[in-house]
């Protein structure tokens, strides 16, 4: 081994401690950024070490360049409601980059290689395939370019196992051909490759179509797993050390995510991956609604604000739409300066993406003490004056506890229901993602505040300072 080769895998090794240490930061709000700078700087070092071992380092750089620019680029421009859409997609071009690379590893290899090379390569190809195509799938769900709901058909689960047992077949052929066990004369094996692409294209389709509405994110968040575990395999094929870790990384952490989601859902994976449940967007489940309730303004929401000595502020999916973090904020500390208690309860699906309210809470400065996870605050609600409800709707819908045929059916919610005041800003009776009616708009303790969140908390504002 040369000098140069020690300092790379001593940087390397560096590069993997940057890694754990920032996911380790992530766990919390309050060290979430600096987790993620320390990952920054873990990737830096890897990339930059890697590119020493490249003999022309043209297209390396070429590739550095166009794959910067597009990231940053993306990543300025994405609004935070399309986050999910982008992470999809992100996620998918890492399980596509993991297929391409193997196959030019074993087109390109010269000489004997060992077993253990070309099976990690069919599972490179394989994971990385089924990826990139089931986030492409994903992605345009999200985007609303194909209908969200489930596509489901006869034998889904059935036809799913037969394309797995294939691609296992094929795979298994293909390392028995390279290393000189069972050779179909005139047929090179590279053959087999192409034909588990294909496959696998298939199954990363088929796989996900089914998937729809609320469970979405849980698949991004699978198929996330799944990238991290093409590139691992990509790193067996590169013997590349760094590749192997943050791939086994990103594979591990990304199914405790899975895990803490479904749980927050009171799912199992299963139940996700298999149970076909999700509906439209914005699709009321049922009768079209009937009843009416009583619009409140802002001077009537200001009065009771005031009044309030304790408020617990639910922020969902609408904050993020009408931006309204910021003017959220100002009448958060306009009260708190009156002496009013104000907490923030966070559901973990609210929003569109794991954390997307502590990221819009922590953009407008919010103090990460008050923010409060559902565990920690659901028993306070029975105590609270204003449960302050902002564009949320299925994390406080009480359809959830006794409706058995909705697809919210046994998720925790929040106890919004219990507190003695029920304020909701929303712009109409409108359901949530997952297209279910909500009885707590009308709950006799409810207010009703129509409009845009950023407009009537600005009114509202504007009557506390008055
Ligand atoms: P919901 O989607 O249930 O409800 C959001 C509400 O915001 C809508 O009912 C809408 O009502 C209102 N709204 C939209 N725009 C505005 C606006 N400009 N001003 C005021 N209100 C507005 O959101 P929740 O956060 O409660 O729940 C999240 C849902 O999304 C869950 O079902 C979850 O499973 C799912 N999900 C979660 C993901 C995650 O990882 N967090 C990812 C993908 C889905 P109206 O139109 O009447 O204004």
């Amino acid at each position: 081994m040369t000098g140069i080769d020690i300092i790379i895998k001593i940087v390397y090794l560096i590069a993997a401690i940057l890694f754990i240490l920032g996911l380790k930061k992530l766990s919390s709000p309050k060290t979430a950024r600096q987790g993620n700078q320390l990952a920054m700087l873990g990737m830096f070092l890897a990339v930059v070490m890697t590119a020493f071992k490249i003999i022309n380092p043209v297209w390396v750089l070429v590739g550095l360049v166009i794959g910067a620019a597009v990231g940053a680029i993306s990543a300025k421009k994405v609004q935070m409601t399309a986050m999910p859409q982008m992470v999809a997609i992100f996620n998918g071009f890492g399980g596509g980059a993991s297929t391409l690379v193997a196959f030019s590893e074993y087109t390109s290899i010269t000489g004997e290689a060992k077993i253990d090379f070309y099976i990690t390569v069919v599972l490179s190809i394989l994971i990385g395939t089924v990826t990139f195509f089931g986030s492409l799938i994903a992605y345009l769900k999200l985007d609303g370019t194909m209908k969200g709901v489930p596509i489901t058909y006869a034998g889904q689960q059935f036809i799913n196992a037969l394309l797995l047992i294939l691609i296992g077949v094929l795979g298994t052929l293909f390392v028995l051909d390279t290393v000189g066990i069972v050779v179909i004369a005139g047929m090179p094996a590279w053959v087999y490759l192409i034909a588990i692409v294909v496959l696998s294209t298939v199954l990363g389709i088929t796989s996900v179509i089914p998937i729809g509405g609320a469970d979405m994110p849980v698949v991004v968040s699978l198929l996330n797993s799944y990238s991290g575990l093409a590139a691992a395999a990509t790193g067996f094929v590169l013997s590349n050390y760094v590749l192997i870790i943050s791939g086994a990384l990103v594979g591990a952490s990304g199914l405790i995510l899975t895990n803490i989601m479904c749980v927050a859902m009171n799912r199992s994976l299963a139940n996700v991956l298999f149970a076909a449940v999700g509906s439209e967007e914005g699709a009321v489940s049922g009768e079209k609604e009937q009843r009416t309730v009583v619009r409140y303004t802002a001077d009537d929401a200001a009065f009771m604000l005031e009044k309030a000595s304790s408020v617990i502020i639910i922020p969902g999916y609408g904050l993020a739409v009408a931006q309204a973090q910021h003017i959220l904020q100002e009448m958060a500390t306009i009260l708190q300066n009156q002496g009013i208690k104000v907490r923030y309860a966070i559901h973990p699906v609210a929003g569109r993406m794991p954390g997307h309210m502590n990221v819009l809470l922590a953009e407008a400065n919010v103090p990460y003490d008050y923010l409060l996870e559902m565990d920690e605050i659901n028993d306070d609600f029975q105590n609270t004056d204003v449960a302050f409800i902002v564009g949320a709707n299925d994390v406080v819908n009480p359809a959830a506890r006794y409706k058995k045929d909705s697809p919210l059916y046994g998720m925790p919610i929040l106890n919004a229901d219990q507190a003695r005041t029920i304020m909701i800003i929303k712009r109409s009776l409108g359901a949530g993602f997952a297209g279910e009616a909500n009885e707590l708009f009308f709950d006799e303790k409810t207010m009703m505040v129509f409009g845009d969140a950023k407009k009537m908390i600005t009114d509202i504002v504007h009557v506390l300072k008055g």
